[in-house]
This record gives structure tokens, C-alpha cells and sequence, in this order.
């Protein structure tokens, strides 16, 4: 019988991204973008964070891709990332919080929430942060959702972090003080290890550092 190692210790809460961490979000873009602009860009080519200048769009471009982007049918295609919902199901079997945390916009509630319905995702809570100062301070109300604050989200108690977006898991680190593991992505890549924050590869390498960082070999 092949059996995994049991996790000595395990996160008590976790936040956990969703797009391009839960699910790959990033690949169906580009398919979208080819489909609507006849654009072809690569994944590996999306080295920044700014879709304007990874995928070469103006304003107002960008502006008509994301509410693409943001169509429930589109959302609902999006495939789970290998891993993902395995891991999520483990730690909610172990009495893991798991609140995931997304930077979409609020109207896509409905859509996100069948999408994790629909796939079994594990999980205690869906919470909506804006996580990209769009709504600027505001928690913006969207059929009764509010986008939280970061600064509200250091509050909440998480042991640890998974997200995909360098700035994001930048604040959670440097400013919130929350381990975080970085998912690999190509437009992350410019993003070094420090402290307690650590890339990496797929799932099985978050469940690694959850071992090391509940077992005290992970220094603060
Ligand atoms: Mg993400």
C-alpha cells in the first residue's frame, strides 16, 4: 500500500486564491483573446501582471476583454488546476479552514460560487477582496457581496496563504505577516523566496511546505 506521510502539523485557516491557483483561469484567456481580438499570445509569454501589456491591449480593449473574461459561461469552463481540489478535501477532512479568497469582481458571485458548488471544492468560505485597490477603500456591494479590504484580511487569523499574484502575496507577507506559498506562474517569476514565502510548483509542494512550516522548520 502506498501511503503519504500524515502532515504532523496542519494550518488551522488557510487562504486560498482561486483564479490560476484553484483553477486555470490564465489559459482560457488566451484563448479568449484569440478568439476575440486574433491575438495568440503564449502562456510562459504572460510575464506581467498588467494583461494591457501581456497581451498587448489598449484601455478600452482591456476594459471589453475583462467583461469577456467575466461571463458566467466563461467562468464555468474553467478547468481545476491538477492537485487542487484533493488537497482542499484533505485539509477540510483534518478540520482545516479553508477560505477562499478572490480578487474577481463582486457581480461574478453567482458564477464562482456554482463553479466550487458544481466541482465539490472544499471549503468554509467564499470571501470576495479587493485585492487590486479597485474599488478604492469603498467595499463596493454587488447583489449583497462585499469586497473586503486587505487590511481586514490580517484580522482573520490565516496561517497560511496561497496565491499566484506577486503583489498580492507580497502585501500578505511583508505586510500582513502571513506565510504565504507563491503557485508558480510566469508572471510571477521575477518574485524571490524570503522569509516565509516560498514558490511553489504544484500542490503537492504547498503540502510540503505546510509540513515544514508547521513543524517548525521553516524559520519566521
Ligand atoms: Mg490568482
Amino acid at each position: 500500500m502506498k501511503s503519504r506521510p500524515m502532515m504532523m502539523a496542519a494550518p488551522k485557516r488557510v487562504y486560498v486564491d482561486l483564479d490560476d491557483v484553484i483553477c486555470d483561469t490564465g489559459i482560457d484567456l488566451l484563448a479568449l483573446l484569440e478568439q476575440h481580438f486574433g491575438r495568440h499570445v503564449d502562456l510562459e509569454d504572460v510575464t506581467s501582471w498588467d494583461l494591457g501589456v501581456s497581451l498587448g491591449l489598449d484601455q478600452q480593449e482591456l476594459r471589453q476583454f475583462m467583461h469577456y473574461a467575466h461571463e458566467p459561461k466563461v467562468l464555468q469552463q474553467h478547468r481545476s488546476r491538477p492537485g487542487a481540489v484533493e488537497q482542499l478535501s484533505r485539509w477540510s477532512d483534518v478540520g482545516v479552514e479553508v477560505w477562499i479568497v478572490t480578487g474577481r469582481p463582486t457581480q461574478t458571485f453567482a458564477a464562482t460560487r456554482s463553479w466550487l458548488q458544481d466541482r465539490k471544492v472544499a471549503h468554509t468560505r467564499l470571501i470576495f477582496a479587493d485585492k487590486y485597490g479597485n474599488y478604492g477603500g469603498l467595499q463596493e456591494m454587488t447583489d449583497g457581496v462585499e469586497a473586503m479590504p486587505m487590511e481586514q484580511i490580517a484580522g482573520l487569523g490565516f496561517d497560511l496563504a496561497v496565491e499566484d499574484s506577486a503583489a498580492v502575496a507580497g502585501v500578505l507577507h511583508d505586510e500582513l505577516e502571513i506565510p504565504v506559498a507563491l503557485m508558480d506562474q510566469p508572471w510571477n517569476r521575477q518574485m524571490e523566496d524570503a522569509g516565509r514565502l516560498r514558490r511553489c510548483m504544484t500542490w503537492e509542494e504547498v503540502d510540503q511546505m505546510c509540513g515544514d512550516l508547521f513543524s517548525g522548520q521553516m524559520e519566521p
